[in-house]
């Protein structure tokens, strides 16, 4: 039963009581209220003595003495219940009563008996007190100074899950079933009071009541004696579970109307009544500026009548509609929203309200166009990309590009031109293209852009003419100068036109920047490669005046030395003195020395020249050492040195070589090791091979070596490394036409040498691995 209905019910006993006349008219009228609040049937009232006055429905009711009750306590005798009113009436029913009820109904109840049987009620004003305690809501109780309670109302008694008082009185907060913190909390609360730091606290806190958690207001004061002496505590307080939901309801709700979108809360007129932060920040009104207003204060004017008509018209039929709306700011800018209206009805499915809530679209736009556009740029780029790879000349490289860039750029016009710095040759500017500019006048050729030309020298950043006033025949104008770079080098320059006082985007100037970067790579490159051309066509010109040159050289050097050397044999074989054949023997030495230095000389130059004619073939390699060691073999006689050759490895090794030069490359080492060798020092040739598919051929002397200093100095033409200063001929060529000749058949040559012990010259040469079939026939071959 509910506790408002308990107060309701004493007041309404209580105006019974005064307003009834005679206990068996006072009985029956109470009765229905009775029934329906307590709930019980049979009702019957006795004296003390246990003479029954008045019963209703009570044929059951029984009485025997042990129904009379106790003063103030509920007795129950089998199925009967007996409270006591008084010390002179107690009633018996069939229902136990709520303390509640109980307790008011026999105070009205008893003073009315009292006031009729002629005594005056008694009720003095604890009784009043207690009634009113047990007839509100609020609970009640009191503490003594030892925080012990002493007393407490019925509806305390119940939250604390005490059945009666005198439970009560043996516990302090610590006993009840408030959570540890809770109990800790009310205590301090206590002490703050009863140390007499303030008279009255007020609070709020949760307990738990039967398992649930109730939020709870309370108050506690002091209670004091007459002489002013702290007694004990007064507390109350009041359960504000469902406020609390409310509030934090509420606070829900605030927090989703505080959202980051628009919220408006408009009636069923469309007059706008409420709108959240959101909504003021996206429209740029302030809330008093549109509040009173309706929607249309944001219409922008993209929407038209039926737009609007059918927005209603769904929400009308289906109670909500969503989309797309570009709608107007304060500040006239118009903005695209998704915007969503939901119609609020009463009971009768009427609208009421509208709430629209929106997304503001246009940052989200704004992205997705800059999406767009830097796909766009890409592709531009990649396009001009493409035409700077292709093979075109300049001029068609830079139309096409050009073209394409203006075509893309709407706030550029259709007039450009591009200039060349050309700072090596001549330092000026050239125009390499005009770009439909009429006739050959070129924008360069204005004073204003000229200068500006010249000023990307120093600066080689954009400039800007703002307004030019020199092109005739192109409509009001402006030009944008672009440098043209690669690294820090300025190429040459883009002029292009703008149209006069043109606002354009800052993004779009960096694109063309970007742009005239692979310009300037297309440039450069065509530049780079037409300087190739023309640096490898000088190169060939000049090897054919070589080649002719030394084939001349070969016949005019040859022919005359021959015919020395063929008269200076023939003087030989006529009679002759001792002197004169001494001289014409030397004729015959330097003549000789001469033809072998020409021969060199230009064996050399042949190899520089790339004139070089191989015949690469497998040559069998102990046939070439046999030749060579015939051939070699009286200078070394002569010099007393002893030649061995690992002749075991020898066999079947074959080379893939020229057969001529590589027995050239071995006579050179061997003449070497015989020339620079001691007397009567060896000479070694053996074989190895270094790696997969190649031989090695070594010489190794005992001779003078090279001192380590002249390593280097070994490969350069005509360095003798100071046997130019002895009697031992040569000529220094010899070692770099053989290191040549190997690696022109794909091998190398290389030495080792220590001064005083002797040196080792070795040559790589591919090895030839014959084939089965042709294995014999070669053999046969060279046999
Ligand atoms: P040259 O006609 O002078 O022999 P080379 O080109 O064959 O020309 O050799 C260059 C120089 O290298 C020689 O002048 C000599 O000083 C040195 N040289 C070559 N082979 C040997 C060697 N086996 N021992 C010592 N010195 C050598």
């Amino acid at each position: 039963m509910a506790e408002i209905s308990a107060l309701e019910f004493s007041e309404q006993l209580l105006a019974l009581g005064y307003t009834v006349q005679g206990h068996t008219r006072l009985l029956p009228a109470t009765m229905a209220l009775i029934r329906e609040r307590w709930g019980c049937q049979c009702l019957a009232l006795f004296s003390a003595k246990g003479d029954q006055l008045f019963s209703t429905r009570c044929d059951a009711i029984q009485y025997c003495p042990d129904m009379v009750p106790e003063s103030s306590e509920i007795k129950q005798t089998g199925q009967f219940f007996s409270i006591a009113i008084s010390p002179d009436f107690f009633i018996i029913c069939d229902q136990k009563p709520s303390p509640v009820f109980s307790s008011v109904w026999c105070r009205c109840f008893s003073d009315y008996l009292h006031q009729h049987q002629g005594k005056k009620a008694q009720i003095g004003p604890e009784q009043v007190s207690r009634m009113v305690m047990e007839s509100i809501p609020t609970r009640v109780f009191w503490k003594n100074t030892d925080k012990f309670y002493a007393g407490a109302n019925q509806a305390f008694l119940r939250d604390a899950g005490v059945t009666s008082e005198a439970e009560l009185r043996s516990m302090t907060v610590n006993q009840l079933p408030w959570s540890e913190n809770d109990c800790q909390a009310f205590s301090q609360l206590d002490d703050e009071l009863l140390s007499g730091q303030s008279e009255s606290v007020e609070y709020e806190a949760s307990i738990q009541v039967n398992g649930k958690t109730q939020w709870i207001q309370g108050h506690k004061q002091l209670i004091r004696d007459h002489q002013g002496e702290i007694s004990g505590i007064l507390g109350t307080y009041h359960d504000i579970t469902k406020r609390k939901k409310d509030e934090e309801k509420l606070k829900l709700l605030a927090t989703a109307f505080e959202s980051h979108e628009g919220i408006v809360i408009a009636n069923s007129q469309g007059i706008i009544l409420e709108m959240n932060a959101a909504f003021c920040e996206i429209t740029g009104y302030r809330a008093e500026e549109i509040a009173g207003k309706t929607f249309q204060i944001l219409h922008s004017g993209h929407q038209n009548q039926q737009f609007y008509k059918d927005m209603w018209q769904s929400i009308k039929e289906r109670g909500r509609w969503e989309g797309e709306v570009w709608n107007k700011r304060k500040s006239g800018e118009i903005y695209p929203e998704w915007l969503t209206i939901t119609a609020v009805n009463d009971e009768q499915g009427v609208a009421t309200h509208y709430v629209g809530s929106f997304i503001d679209l246009s940052e989200i736009k704004a992205q997705q166009s800059k999406v767009r556009q830097a796909a766009i740029q890409d592709q531009l780029i990649a396009q001009v990309f493409q035409l700077t790879l292709q093979g075109s000349s300049i001029g068609h490289y830079l139309q096409r590009s050009l073209e394409l860039i203006l075509e893309s750029q709407p706030w550029l016009m259709s007039v450009a031109s591009v200039h060349l710095y050309q700072a090596q040759k001549t330092p000026q500017w050239q125009t390499a293209l005009n770009l439909n500019l009429p006739g050959n006048s070129s924008i360069a050729d204005k004073s204003e852009v000229a200068a500006l030309l010249n000023r990307l020298l120093e600066n080689r950043t954009p400039q800007t003419v703002i307004s030019c006033r020199h092109c005739d025949s192109v409509p009001p104008h402006g030009h944008l100068l672009i440098p043209l770079q690669i690294e820090d080098q300025l190429i040459g320059a883009v002029i292009l036109a703008i149209r006069a006082f043109d606002n354009h985007n800052p993004d779009d100037e960096s694109l063309l920047l970007r742009l005239c970067n692979v310009l300037a790579l297309g440039v450069s490159r065509r530049l780079t490669d037409d300087a190739l051309i023309e640096a490898k066509e000088e190169a060939e010109r000049a090897n054919l005046a070589k080649s002719q040159f030394l084939s001349s050289m070969s016949h005019e050097l040859r022919t005359p030395l021959n015919a020395i050397l063929g008269f200076a044999q023939l003087m030989e074989l006529e009679d002759l003195d001792e002197t004169q054949l001494e001289n014409t023997g030397e004729i015959i030495h330097a003549g000789r020395h001469l033809l072998e230095l020409i021969n060199e000389v230009l064996d050399l130059a042949k190899i520089e020249a790339g004139r070089l004619d191989l015949s690469i073939e497998p040559v069998p390699l102990n046939l070439v050492i046999s030749e060579c060691l015939s051939l070699t073999s009286p200078m070394a006689e002569k010099r007393q040195l002893t030649v061995s050759c690992d002749s075991e490895k020898l066999e079947d090794l074959w080379l893939r070589a020229d057969r001529t030069r590589v027995k050239q490359i071995i006579l050179n080492l061997l003449s070497n090791a015989v020339k620079y060798n001691n007397d009567g020092g060896s000479i070694r040739l053996s074989f190895s091979m270094p790696e997969y598919s190649l031989v090695r051929i070594s010489v190794t002397d005992t001779g003078r070596g090279i001192p380590k200093e002249q390593h280097s100095d070994i490969f350069q033409p005509f360095h003798r490394l100071g046997a130019e200063a002895t009697n031992i001929e040569g000529t220094g060529i010899g070692l770099v036409i053989s290191q040549k000749l190997a690696r022109s058949m794909n091998g190398d040559l290389n030495f080792s040498s220590e001064e005083g012990r002797g040196s080792c010259f070795w040559i790589d040469l591919p090895q030839h691995i014959p084939d089965h079939a042709s294995e014999g026939k070669a053999e046969d071959d060279t046999l």
